[in-house]
């Protein structure tokens, strides 16, 4: 990966970026694109937006959501300890004993998810699942007051694991899910920078709450209302062990992008997906879904009187955790599909199904 880039997807990924708290992460984003972009603005939410060919028609969409599964403090006890709700699907089992970061007004806060000791624990039936109300964080407090100093209740907090590389160009981070999309819709557009001859308006976006309902993606397609829209996110890589392939799907880590067929992907920008993956040699997986993608992808198509949708996804094992596991091979691949799509798009292109 090109050294700049690299270190671009550092800075996004070590960047906490809370659902509803998105605005760091969106500075960030702004900060790397704005060059590659005629112009860029945010929109009341914090939806953020790169505009590349002001004017081609049709206008094309590149979304990707900005926010990160987190928590938020919900109660601290009379002691000291901080009670928390979840923001987006965390889970509550594999965060206990994790560091975190209370992002407070005054500034970051450490804490602790606390853990019983094994010791402790009696051992018939006591290792049931926590629930997240279960968790509590321990911030080096004597009491309520002294940790209302520091922080309030609905400040955010995330966990601390950052970028780090494996072997054979394997990232791991703690929100790959997503900011591998809004980087990747970023990088398409420096792709585009120096194209000539673009058909297209193209507009790069880095929308925010995905996680707690697919959010600002509803915002940003209705106010931006383009001709199609492709969409990036995480996909469940299913080549690990214990995850069965009959029922999930056979997706590899290093097998490229997936492909989503059925519901909310429109097929004719699919096929043009893939007439363009064929012709650039980018190599394909592909995931059938049932009713929903679980992604933007399910908000953007249904809006206004139906926007051609696809989404792309990139191959991630351990979805949701602090170990988010994917191939940097794959990634790269995903903003030259998105730009080869672009430049293959014709005057005036509009996607209906043949009836
Ligand atoms: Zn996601």
């Amino acid at each position: 990966m090109r050294p700049e880039s690299l270190e671009f997807l550092k800075t996004l990924v070590n960047t906490p970026s809370p659902s509803g708290h998105e605005s760091r992460g969106q500075r960030v984003w702004l900060d790397y694109v704005t060059p590659f972009a005629d112009e860029t603005y945010w929109d009341a939410y914090g939806n953020c937006v790169a505009v590349k060919n002001k004017g081609g028609s049709p206008r094309v969409m590149l979304a990707a959501h900005a926010d990160e599964i987190a928590m938020t403090v919900n109660f601290i006890s009379e002691e000291g300890f901080i009670y928390v709700r979840r923001l987006g699907g965390v889970d509550a089992a594999i965060t206990k004993a994790q560091r975190v970061c209370i992002h407070s007004k005054k500034g970051p806060v450490k804490g602790v998810v606390g853990n019983v000791a094994p010791h402790l624990t009696k051992s018939d039936g006591d290792h049931k699942a926590p629930k997240i109300h279960d968790l509590f964080i321990d911030i080096g407090v004597e009491s309520r007051k002294e940790a209302e100093k520091l922080l309030r209740v609905g400040d955010p907090i995330t966990l601390t694991d950052e970028f780090d590389l494996l072997r054979n160009d394997l990232a791991i981070a703690r929100a790959f899910d997503n900011r591998i999309g809004t980087f990747a819709v970023a990088e398409a557009m420096r792709l585009l920078s120096g194209v000539k001859g673009l058909n297209a308006e193209v507009c790069a976006v880095s929308n925010i709450m995905e996680e707690v309902g697919l959010l600002g993606a509803r915002q940003i397609a209705y106010s931006l209302n383009p001709g199609v829209a492709l969409v990036v996110d995480v996909t469940h890589a299913t080549d690990y062990p214990t995850v069965s392939k009959p029922q999930h799907g056979d997706i590899k880590i290093g097998g490229g992008p997936a492909l989503t067929h059925g519901g909310c992907n429109h097929p004719g920008v699919v096929a043009q997906l893939e007439a363009v993956a064929k012709k650039e040699n980018i190599k394909l997986q592909h995931e059938a879904m049932s009713s929903s993608s679980g992604t933007d992808t399910d908000v953007i198509f249904w809006t206004r009187g139906g926007i051609p949708s696809a989404l792309i996804s990139l191959p991630n094992r351990y979805m949701h955790s602090p170990v988010e596991l994917v191939s940097l091979k794959d990634l790269l691949r995903i903003p030259q599909l998105m730009a080869a799509f672009c430049r293959s798009i014709k005057k005036g292109q509009e996607f209906k199904v043949h009836i």
